[in-house]
């Protein structure tokens, strides 16, 4: 019952993306508390199945982790040197001429990583401000030199060449590891997989990587049921009335735990009872969500909303949103086991 998080297949995934770049290291990213499963269980395990290029978005990640890697294990902030940050035994990421002359003031000696913008006009230098900065910034001693793909995730993406191009325009020649490929540049093949990738949501079992393991079941105890008579009708605004004698059950989680309402408008949303489906019916509250059980012979102590056969994606896809959403938007009142 609960969040059951399948350890193994993290570190199954970790080991099947970095043999698609068998000419590059694996980093692993952990940002967002790993995706929504607990980066203080998710990155000793990719540690342990080798992983020891970490990267999270903020200091504060990296300092919750930097205590259980080993001391061979880099930790780079992609939000690079925010002021007053302490980045003591952390690689900031400098994305700017401005985090560059203000890194190497305050930690003239510290480890850091360049991020150049190579088209997404999210993070890093554009390429005037790195060749102006570039002599000096290479002096200076960076570990890598990284860009990310805005359009990954769609192979015939005109943007991923560009982008590629873009990347190589600002650092061929340069002797310093580069990195380019989050999880879906991995799948775009070789040219793009540079020293290092960077998989994120294809550990966690999420697309662009297809052939994950899937890595969470979550089950959700099934609180009471009731029988329903035709013409009654169900939960907040009663929006949903029963058309023959129903049999509901409550189950304990809503969109207080991440399961958003909008997962509900459509009707398609699914709860799964063995080989079973079950649809909920009415809308979906805060601690909460009804589900028409009347087609079960017999009615289970939970029912899943994320298995093998409904993961991350198939839920978001009934609310319009990614797996990364879902996983990260994963509540804390789940009672959490790690296989
Ligand atoms: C989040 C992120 C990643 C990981 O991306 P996925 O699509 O989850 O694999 C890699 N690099 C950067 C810069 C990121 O922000």
């Amino acid at each position: 019952m609960g969040l059951v998080i399948d350890i193994p297949a993290i570190q199954a995934n970790w080991k099947a993306l970095a043999a698609h770049a068998p000419g590059a290291r694996a980093g692993a990213v952990v940002k967002a508390d790993g995706y929504g499963l607990g980066a203080a269980r998710v990155a000793p395990a990719l540690y342990q199945a080798g992983a020891r290029d970490f990267f999270v978005a903020l200091a504060g990640e990296g300092r919750a982790i930097r205590p259980l890697l080993g001391g061979d294990a880099r930790i780079f902030i992609l939000s690079g040197h925010m002021e007053g940050e302490d980045l003591t035994g952390l690689t900031p990421v400098l994305n700017s001429a401005e985090q560059f002359f203000r890194d190497r003031a305050l930690r003239p000696r510290g480890a850091f990583a360049i991020q150049l913008d190579s088209g997404m006009n999210r993070l890093g230098m554009e390429p005037a401000e790195w060749a102006a900065i570039r002599d000096e910034a290479l002096a200076a001693g960076p570990q890598l030199i990284m860009s990310h793909l805005a359009c990954a995730d769609e192979p015939e993406h005109p943007a991923n060449a560009a982008q590629l191009a873009a990347f190589r325009a600002m650092t061929d020649g340069v002797a310093v590891p580069r990195s380019l490929a989050a999880t879906g540049g991995i799948l775009l093949g070789p040219e793009y997989h540079f020293d290092l990738v960077r998989p994120g949501v294809g550990l966690y079992g999420g697309l662009p990587f297809a052939g994950a393991r899937p890595v969470v079941t979550l089950s959700l105890p099934v609180i009471q049921t009731r029988e329903v008579m035709p013409g009654e009708s169900v939960g907040y605004g009663h929006v949903w009335t029963a058309t023959r004698a129903s049999r509901i059950a409550t189950v304990a989680a809503g969109y207080a735990d991440g399961l958003a309402r909008a997962l509900a408008q459509d009707g398609k949303l699914r709860l799964w009872a063995g080989e079973q489906t079950c649809p909920v019916v009415g809308r979906i509250s805060m601690d909460l969500i009804t589900v028409d059980v009347t087609d079960l012979p017999e009615v289970p102590p939970a029912l899943e909303i994320l298995n093998a056969r409904q993961g991350v994606d198939a839920l978001a896809a009934c609310s319009g949103t990614i797996g990364y959403e879902i996983l990260t938007s994963l509540g804390r009142r789940y009672a959490r086991t790690c296989l």
